[in-house]
This record gives C-alpha cells, structure tokens and sequence, in this order.
C-alpha cells in the first residue's frame, strides 16, 4: 500500500486493508519461492491464533498482521522479516509460545517477534525531551535485531492508519509516542518513507485543527502551482538533454508535518513555506549531480546561502543530496535537491536497505554483521564530519553501553551496562544510596547488587540510619555510587582508627600503671600540641593508623617522675575480636586463625596487621621492635577467619571433588581453590578456607589426611 493510499484508508469508507492474497503477490515480485511458502506458513498460524478476535475497527485481527507485513514488503524486506510480521502479535494476544513460532520458523524469526513482544511492554509518559531522547534510546538498546525495529515501526505506522478507531485520551496519547519517539527512530534509521507517514498520522490526530488548515492552504498552492511545475520540470529535462545528461526529474510533494515543524523553527508564515515549488532530479553519478547544479543554476539564479552539499558532507543517517534554491518563474522559491539513484534507494530506505532482499545473497550474513556494515557505510560518510557526534546518535544506539530503566514515577534513568541496584540508588540521589536497605525490579524484591536490564522499573527501599555496606564497593560500576562508598568508608576507617588509638594508648599506658582517663587534660593538651596534632582524636588517629606509636605517646602523657623511669612491668597484649572493622587486617601471608599465637605489626595507613608468631615474614621487620606490639585473642570471637592449606594429593581424575566433599563434611566452607600441577603422579591444591579457629581448621586436616588419595597436608607458612 503506498503513502497516498494508506491515507485514503484511513477515511470513512476508505478501502480495507489488503488480504493475503495482494500480500503474496507482493512479495512473489521479489522473494523465492521457497520463501513465499514459508510466508504463507506464518499467515495461517497467525490467522489461527487470532481467530475470531476483531480490531477496534471491527475487522478482523488478522488484517493487521497482514498490513503490517505488506508495509515491510514495499520495503522489499527478507522473508524472515516478512513471517516475524505477520506473528509479531501472537504471543501477545494469543497462547502460542514463542517455542512453537522457534520450531516452526527458526530462532531469528521468534527473537524478532519476541523482541516486538516486549518493546510494546514500554511506554513512553513523559514530553521532556531529554526523556524523550533518553526513551528513544531505551528502546533501540532492547533491540539485538534491528528487524525488531522495523516490525514494530510497521506496526506503529499501520496502528496510526486505523487510530480512527481509539477513544480519543489513547489516541492522543499514541499520537505523542509516535511524534517524539518513532517518527524520529525512522528518522535516524533513515527510513524516511515510513518517518514521513508516522510524522503526517502523528500530526493529524494531535493536531486536527492545524492538519486541516495546512492540508487546505496545500491544495490551494498546487491549485496556483499547477500551471508552472510542469513547465519548470520539462524545462529542467531540456536542459539536461541539451547537456547530454540523462536524469529523472519529478515534482516533489510537501509533507504537512515538515511544513507545520519548518513553521515553528524557522518562525515563518505558513504561506511562506507552501509557496515554494519542489524538485527532485536523479542522475547516474556523483560527477553528474554536480553537473546538474550547474544547469539549472543557469537555467534560474541561486539564492544567495541556501546551497548545501549533503553529499561531501552527509546529513548523520546517511542521507546524501544536493540543495539547492532558486528564484523560480513570477519570483516563487524553488527547492531542487539532486542526488543519484543509489543515494535516493538509501533516502528512502536507509537502513532497511540493508536487509532487503537480494537474490543468491549468502545467509550466513549475521544481522549483526548487517547492522555494523551500514554503521561502517555511515563511518565512511561521515568523515570530515563531527565523529563524537555520529558515535553519540548511532552507534550507542545500536550497540549500547548504556542500560535505560524507568524510576517508580516513569522517569528515565541512563547508566553505564552493568549498572546495579545500588548503583541506580545512588543516581536517583546520594541520600537514597546512603541509606538503600533493599530493592524492587519491576514490583519483585531482588539482591542490591542485581543487573539492572533495559526497560527495568526500579524502586529503592530506604531505611533511616542504614549505612553503606563495603561490600557494594566491590559491584557497583558508577562512579558516584563509588566515591560516595569510598569516602563513607573513609569516615568510618577514621573513626575506628580513633578507637583502636585510644585502646593502644591505653595499653602503652598500663605499662606505667596509668590509665587515659587518669591523664590530667592539661597533659593531653600538650601532648597532643608536642606531637603536632589538631586534638585528641587526630593524635589517637594517628596511633590507630600506625602513623604514630602508642609507647612514645604514652610518654608524653606521663608525669615527668615516671616518664623516666622504664617500664614497669611488660605491656597487657591487645584484644583481637576480630570486630574491629578496617583498622585491623589479617595477614595473607601466614593467615592467622584464633588460638594461633600471634604478634601485630603497625603498618603505617593501614593500622593493625595481625600476623602468626611463626610467620617467615617476620624476620625481616624485627629491624623496626618499635613498630610490634603484643596482641592476644578474645576469648569468644564470632566470625571466621581465612587460613590456607595446602594438600598434595595423587593427580587423577575426580580427587579435586573427592577433596571438596571431604572438606564440606566438616561444615567448612571453601572460599578459593587452585590448582598448581606437579607432575604426572601428583599435584598440589591450595585452598582458602573460613574457619572460625584452629580446633575447627585441625579436624578439617584430619578429615583430609584419611582420605587416601591425600599425599600430605600443611597450612601455609610463608
Ligand atoms: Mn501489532
């Protein structure tokens, strides 16, 4: 069905839509055979499953699917394309699975019509237009096939044939969509036939008002306009002739929506605009555009600043001719844009003509390869021009790095691919990812730390005085989400290291039978002035951090009498909980577990590393004594610590799982596993485990030292 006709469908007693049979002529014009089986395959299934369903217009169902394939098929699109089409409502609107359309018709053909399926799940709710460009994203970041897009762009253009139909909120409603979402993804894919289409039904049904005062005005201009164009364009085709040029001159009709948009934008009168005679020459070559230009700048005078190369310089979609106006017969403005056959093929088509059928075209061209070969076409084109630009319009689009989802409010939210939950708290706003206790997807609760996916609604639970897990900063991919994560723990880091400063203080103290809170204030004063600090918890900051070391505080902290007597007696060794937070790590080195005699090491920014007494590291950092001080466990310590084996074990198959269900029989979990050949007969496994103490570690070896395929067993002394 061409442009003019869909239009005149839309009338009261316009025609109905075509049947199968005008669809099957159609495309036996340029299809297979083999093909248009297939074609008329998918039409049966589709015309079971709607089966007795009716459209708003009261005609059956199935005569949509068919004109929305019988609009793909003016596009001379692939059979593929064409039976995805005619299904593309049925697993909508109808039980048949998606499998059964995958059995019947291929995998491309179910994700198309699957794809289809859920872009009509979206909906577009706000004006802004930044929503809107953020939408129109969305929508082709969905897609991995963008046949997807076509079928739905079909689909949306026969919809807008028949909004007729539609109670009147809907219709307006689905009118905006298509204005600022879909006429302007045709318009970028450069499918200018159906942008055109959607712009003009979009415009009618939200406009009727200024519809019909333009398309009145329009007929009146052709009326005056009649008796030039004729003349203009055989006087254009002499000249070409007399040049030895052959070409195709055609008067070019004016589109209401671009006249209504060139109104708005270029603040101009209506007449302005519609008095304006439009030509279109198509010439062989490139070299023969050029040339044409010439002619019929000598055949009218130019206007001064209205010539544009779009073929040096491409318009962003590829779209490639020459522009040009002149001053035409009685003074009115006449528009010529010049371009070669290939060029208006691509200004018709765009995209789409890369999936157009060709005959003996190899099928093992993926769509993905398809879709990169016309982004690399446009790459070429755009050379010279603004490639930032072009990558931002086009290829995010089409391979995007960005994921799009909706707030609970319909607000759209643009974040790097690998987004999480979190990370969309964080955007929405600092405070919400501060304090996010838990999140929905689409109404379901799922893990923070959850993927977000294109078209996803997001909702953050928030709870007063939550506080940021550390663990996020091991998912989250934005950088807001990260920084606010990293300075969070900052804060805490130093309030943590202000307490263990204050107990390592205290420990030093003890040693000369004195407490902090025996300490005079006048004495901390100065001590925290000697010492060039900002205050008492800078100073015991700093004793935390390992920066400063609690025995020489604790001296300037002790009257004069005392402070030069030594110490009393051996320091009380420090408390490990193994609650202490950031100030205090666990070395990897040796990996001490509780029970393990242990030593710490006061490691300049990182505060306190605990380390075994046995620890082969130590040899080398007994050149700082002042630097180690003496720690013990508590008592009761409610966590597990990480400790490493390593097991030799006989190397053939099925020892690895036979060491991993010993293991797990002793409620033992396994945090990493490696393994390090030996040579044939054996081979070495280095395991992590959590463990909350040794006795807990000591039946883990005896369970492994029974097993017979076990060689030895050892933990890790470095
Ligand atoms: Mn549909």
């Amino acid at each position: 069905m061409d442009y003019a006709a869909s239009l005149l469908s839309f009338l009261p007693g316009g025609r109905r839509s075509p049947g199968i049979a005008q669809l099957v002529a159609q495309v036996e014009k340029y299809l297979p055979a083999a093909q248009v089986e297939r074609i008329q395959e998918a039409y049966e299934l589709a015309a079971e499953a709607h089966k007795g369903q009716k459209r708003l217009t009261g005609e059956p169902y199935i005569t949509h699917p068919v004109a929305v394939a019988g609009i793909l098929a003016d596009l001379h699109l692939d059979g593929q394309t064409i039976c995805a089409a005619l299904l593309h409502d049925v697993i909508e609107d109808t039980p048949t699975a998606k499998d059964e359309i995958r059995e019947r018709f291929g995998a491309e053909v179910a994700e198309i019509v699957d794809g289809v399926s859920k872009l009509d799940k979206v909906q577009f709710k706000s004006r802004k237009e930044a929503q809107a460009e953020s939408f129109r994203k969305m929508i082709l970041a969905m897609v991995r096939d963008i046949r997807v897009i076509m079928v739905k762009l079909a689909d949306r253009t026969h919809n807008m044939r028949t909004l007729g139909a539609m109670p009147p909120p809907k219709r307006r409603r689905i009118a905006l969509e298509t204005l600022d979402i879909y006429a302007p993804i045709a318009n970028r894919l450069g499918i200018h036939s159906i942008k055109l289409e959607l712009e003009d039904l979009g415009f009618r049904s939200l406009y009727p008002q200024r519809y019909k005062v333009i398309e009145r005005e329009l007929k009146r201009a052709r009326g005056n306009q009649k008796e030039f164009l004729p003349k203009i364009v055989a006087a254009i085709e002499k000249a070409l002739a007399d040049a030895d040029l052959p070409g195709k001159v055609d008067s070019r009709e004016k589109h209401l929506y671009s006249i209504y948009q060139k109104m708005r934008r270029k603040g101009v009168s209506l007449s302005e605009v519609i008095d304006v005679y439009g030509v279109r020459v198509v010439v062989g070559s490139v070299d023969a555009c050029y040339r044409t230009l010439g002619i019929v700048h000598s055949a009218y005078k130019p206007m001064p600043g209205r010539f544009k190369d779009y073929i040096a310089i491409p318009r962003i979609n590829g779209y490639q001719s020459l522009h040009t106006t002149l001053f035409g017969p009685n003074g009115v403005p006449l528009e010529v844009q010049i371009r070669t056959e290939d060029m208006h093929r691509l200004a018709e088509n765009g995209i789409a003509a890369h999936w157009q059928y060709k005959s003996g075209e190899d099928v093992g061209t993926s769509q993905h390869e398809r879709a990169r070969e016309w982004l690399k076409g446009l790459m070429q084109m755009q050379e010279g021009g603004n490639p930032e630009e072009f990558f931002e319009s086009v290829k995010v689009d089409l391979f995007p790095d960005k994921v799009y989802v909706f707030t609970p409010k319909g607000d759209i939210l643009r974040l790097p691919r690998g987004s999480t939950c979190v990370d969309f708290a964080y955007a929405v706003h600092s405070e919400v990812g501060r304090r996010c206790v838990a999140a929905k997807i689409d109404r379901r609760l799922v893990p923070l730390r959850t993927e977000l996916r294109n078209g996803q609604t997001v909702e953050i639970i928030t709870a007063k005085g939550a506080t940021p897990n550390p663990a996020w900063a091991n998912f989250v991919v934005t950088a807001k989400a990260r920084a606010s994560i990293r300075g969070y723990l900052k804060t805490m880091k130093r309030s943590e290291a202000v307490d263990l400063g204050r107990r390592l203080v205290n420990q030093a103290l003890a040693e000369f039978k004195q407490t902090l809170k025996g300490t005079d204030a006048a004495t901390l004063a100065a001590a925290v002035r000697d010492l060039g600090a900002k205050d008492a918890d800078d100073l015991f900051e700093k004793v935390g951090l390992g920066e400063r070391l609690a025995p020489l505080v604790a001296r300037h902290l002790l009257p004069a009498d005392r402070a030069r007597a030594a110490g009393a007696g051996p320091a009380a060794p420090l408390a490990i909980a193994g609650t202490e937070g950031l100030v205090v790590s666990y070395a990897r080195c040796c990996f001490p577990i509780p029970y393990d005699p242990i030593i710490a090491f006061l490691s300049a920014g990182r505060g306190v590393v605990i380390h075994r007494a046995t620890c082969g590291n130590l040899a080398g950092w007994h050149k700082q004594p002042d630097k180690w001080l003496p720690v013990a466990w508590q008592k009761d310590t409610q966590r597990t610590f990480s400790s490493e084996l390593k097991v030799e074990v006989q190397n053939r198959p099925g020892v690895l799982a036979g060491v991993a269900s010993g293991i797990a029989a002793t409620e033992t979990n396994i945090g990493h596993l490696a393994v390090v050949e030996h040579d044939a007969g054996s081979a070495v496994i280095t395991l992590e485990l959590q463990v909350r103490d040794r006795t807990q570690l000591a039946k883990v070896i005896r369970a492994l030292r029974a097993m017979p395929e076990v060689l030895s067993v050892e933990r890790t002394t470095a």
